[in-house]
């Protein structure tokens, strides 16, 4: 798919690897229709892809919310009158060991709010995203493309048993979806981040994140650049189909 003039929808754009995507398909000559909860973020990310003369909007979603998202396909119709691809981005943790135990006695454990917040906007925001994308292709007679965004904890990772289920499933819909929605010309795919330089990872405590840049083959972190490149090679690529691609510095969970 050529990405000039298409129209992307992209979730948490307001800021790290979602802005990061925006300003590589702007790049490129694609209309991007942000949706975030952080107006300021919006706001500044939309900015950015204007200053390379394309189309860009803003909109207030909330990807866990049946209503706001059936809301946000609508004014994107409405307002671009097309719609060729979505990246389902926007994503939370609310990291915390399944159980703690402390001298034989259980002391903490993964509380059901913090797991069914996670689930909420990770895995039905995707999901919810990626069924009102793919009906409005259909009924605007576009071909497009969606990409889920899962992560290299995919298979597993200490302290995210909310988030790990996540990121599975939101690969598994990728592939559920490349299989159903093929016979439209719409494809699916995702891509499994390891740590990268944004709010969320540099919000861990430094002796952490010192840690595990030192067990990183490539002895770094990645950079949302090389995320973003990566969505581009995904939308542009029509054999592209059903696969998750690894960046992540040869580092395996
Ligand atoms: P981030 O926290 O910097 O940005 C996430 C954005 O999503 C924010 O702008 C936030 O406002 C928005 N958001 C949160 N909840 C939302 C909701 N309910 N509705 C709409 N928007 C919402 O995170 P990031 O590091 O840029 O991560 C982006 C995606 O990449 C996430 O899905 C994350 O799990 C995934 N990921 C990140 C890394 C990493 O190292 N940064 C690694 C693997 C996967």
């Amino acid at each position: 798919m050529e990405l000039k003039d298409k129209v992307i929808v992209i979730t948490g754009g307001g800021r790290g690897l979602g802005r990061a995507m925006a300003l590589e398909l702007a790049e490129k000559g694609a209309k991007l229709a942000l949706a975030d909860l952080d107006q300021e973020g919006l706001d500044e990310t939309v900015g950015l892809c204007m200053e390379f003369g394309v189309e860009a909007r803003g909109y207030i979603a909330n990807v866990s919310d049946e209503d706001s998202v059936v809301k946000l396909f609508n004014d994107v119709a409405t307002d671009f009158g097309a719609l060729h691809g979505l990246v389902n981005n926007a994503g939370i943790t609310r990291d915390g060991l399944f159980i703690k135990v402390k001298d034989g006695e259980v002391v903490s454990k993964m509380s059901l709010d913090n797991w069914n917040l996670v689930i909420d906007v990770n895995l039905t925001g995707t999901f919810l995203c990626g069924r009102e994308a793919a009906i409005k292709m259909i009924e605007l007679g576009n071909q497009g493309c969606i990409i889920n965004i899962s992560s290299i904890s995919r298979h597993g990772n200490m302290g995210q048993t909310n988030y790990t289920a996540t990121k599975a499933g939101v690969e598994a819909m990728a592939v559920t979806w490349a299989k159903e929605l093929a016979r439209y010309g719409i494809r699916a795919a995702s891509i499994a981040p390891g740590y990268i330089g944004t709010e969320m990872v540099m919000s861990m405590k430094p002796e952490a994140l010192e840690k595990i840049a030192s067990g990183i083959p490539a002895k770094r972190l990645g950079k949302p650049q090389e995320i973003a490149n990566t969505v581009a090679f995904i939308m542009e690529n029509d054999y592209v189909n059903g696969r998750c691609i690894e960046v992540d510095g040869a580092l395996r969970i």
